[in-house]
């Protein structure tokens, strides 16, 4: 089977990927597994040059063909923050997801609701010869000034989606992988690495 590297030291991200991508060919193996710790800084101005940036350097580091994704969360009534930040977005030092959402929600205390919103995700898949390819998935809901749920990571717990009445973080991994924006990127990415596998 073709060895494909899940290119982030998120854990939330790598369960998602795993989940996602199991029983589709392909053996999975993490940074963990091969004790691969890059830090790679994501000082991008957009999620095509975070995803790239480390994809590439872990397909450069192990050899292997590489999947990362940058993801974030945009609110409109922010103007699309946090955005590309989403995971520093909070001027806490050592802030936690926890003060992350905390901080978004004071930030949209005087706001008329709905507070609507989108996650986005951009995937990189890059071949240790440097090669890239790039492909996207969004979804939409509204942030909410309550949490409710315990599963996800990041947001999750605030980010309603309407036509379920339910959380992000409400959702087993199964659902939560049928509609999040990594599931989506990931759908768009399958085409793609076929024909970089060869397969
Ligand atoms: P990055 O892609 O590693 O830069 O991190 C993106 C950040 O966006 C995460 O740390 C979370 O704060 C947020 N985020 C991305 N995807 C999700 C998700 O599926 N649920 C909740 N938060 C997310």
């Amino acid at each position: 089977m073709p060895k494909l590297l899940i290119a982030t030291e998120n854990q939330g991200k790598v369960r998602e990927f795993q989940e996602l991508l199991t029983g589709l060919g392909f053996e999975l193996l993490t940074p963990r597994q091969l004790g691969l710790n890059l830090n790679v800084i994501e000082d991008g101005d957009t999620y095509q040059e975070n995803a790239g940036k480390k994809a590439r350097a872990y397909a450069a580091a192990s050899g292997l063909i590489s999947l990362a994704d940058d993801s974030g969360l945009e609110v409109a009534a922010l103007a699309g923050a946090p955005g590309l930040y989403s995971a520093r977005y909070s001027p806490k030092p050592g802030a936690t997801d926890a003060d992350r959402r905390l901080y978004l929600l004071e930030n949209l205390r005087d706001k008329p609701r709905p507070w609507t919103a989108h996650f986005h995700a951009t995937v990189a898949i890059a071949t240790s010869d440097g090669n890239l390819r790039f492909v996207e998935g969004n979804c939409y809901g509204e942030i909410i000034p309550e949490e409710r749920g315990t599963g996800g990571f990041g947001y999750d717990p605030i980010f309603l989606i309407p036509e379920l009445g339910l959380t992000m973080a409400e959702l087993d991994m199964d659902k939560k992988n049928r509609l999040s924006h990594r599931a989506l990127a990931v759908q768009n990415a399958l085409p793609v690495l076929r024909k970089v596998f060869g397969s």
